[in-house]
């Protein structure tokens, strides 16, 4: 069974907050009879026991908010559960992979992003939501990271790259035919900024010359090993344009869910 958890925080968001509005949203479009639930391998996620909508954690007022992410992925790891948590922004991919680490020790990351988010620290947050990667990696809570449609490497963040030896696949070097295989269980982060802007404009951050929607779902399905969780983060209703971002983020879900189920 997946569970789906929403995530609603923006407090370690640098630069524009919006991103604790995205769960419900993204759940709302999931939800609509705008579409059907079969994913495009076929599998009906209107069934039920397939999934459950864990609602949105309750963060407010919580100075612990990395610790309780933590724990609520525990809780469904223990029960055997596969989560895709919807953010919130991409801070929350550390407190994740902290839960997940202490189930599954031997974790390959994929993660798709415009940022590599390798600061060491970032206007004085070493939580910031421009430094998971750099926690992730510092904690050993991935066997490998590999970062697929960066277009923003810096030189601080290309000796992080280096010193975590993390596999950077930049957007010049992009192909669709990309193919990924893992022996070992794989987790999925997905920030919507790696998406082209044309596609998804509901980001903090948008940076031009990214993937096309087409192209990410072409990868996620041709992924080959065994997918354990996912996140999808960083959406920003404050810059969308009739949800589209939100809708897009909706079909990853599902997409998500099918691979997950495959
Ligand atoms: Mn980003
Ligand atoms: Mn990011």
């Amino acid at each position: 069974m997946i569970s789906v958890i929403g995530i609603p925080t923006d407090k370690n968001s640098s630069y524009m907050p919006g991103a604790s509005k995205a769960p419900s949203i993204i759940l709302e479009e999931f939800n609509s009879e705008a579409r059907n639930q079969f994913s495009e391998n076929g599998l009906d996620l209107g069934k039920k026991n397939i999934w459950t909508d864990l609602g949105n954690m309750a963060l407010e007022d919580s100075d612990s908010e990395f610790e309780s992410i933590s724990n609520a992925i525990q809780m469904e790891l223990k029960n055997n559960n596969y989560c895709i948590s919807i953010g919130g922004d991409h801070s929350i991919t550390y407190p994740i992979l902290d839960g997940y680490q202490k189930f599954y020790p031997k974790i390959n990351v994929l993660h798709f992003d415009a940022h590599p988010d390798l600061y060491e620290n970032f206007d004085d947050n070493p939580y910031s939501h421009a430094s998971p990667f750099a926690r992730i990696m510092e904690n050993g809570l991935a066997h490998s990271l590999t970062q697929i449609g960066i277009r923003t490497m810096n030189d601080h963040q290309n000796d992080q790259a280096k010193r975590y030896n993390v596999k950077v696949i930049t957007m010049n070097e992009f192909s669709s035919d990309l193919k990924f295989a893992f022996e070992d269980p794989i987790y999925i982060s997905i920030d919507l900024d790696g998406i082209d802007p044309a596609f998804a404009p509901g980001v903090s951050h948008p940076e031009p010359g990214g993937l096309s929607t087409r192209a990410l779902l072409k990868i996620l399905s041709n992924i080959q090993g065994k997918i354990i969780g996912a996140d999808i983060v960083e959406y920003n209703p404050n810059n969308d344009i009739n949800n589209i971002t939100a809708i897009t983020a909706a079909k990853l879900l599902k997409e998500l869910m099918g691979k997950i189920l495959e």
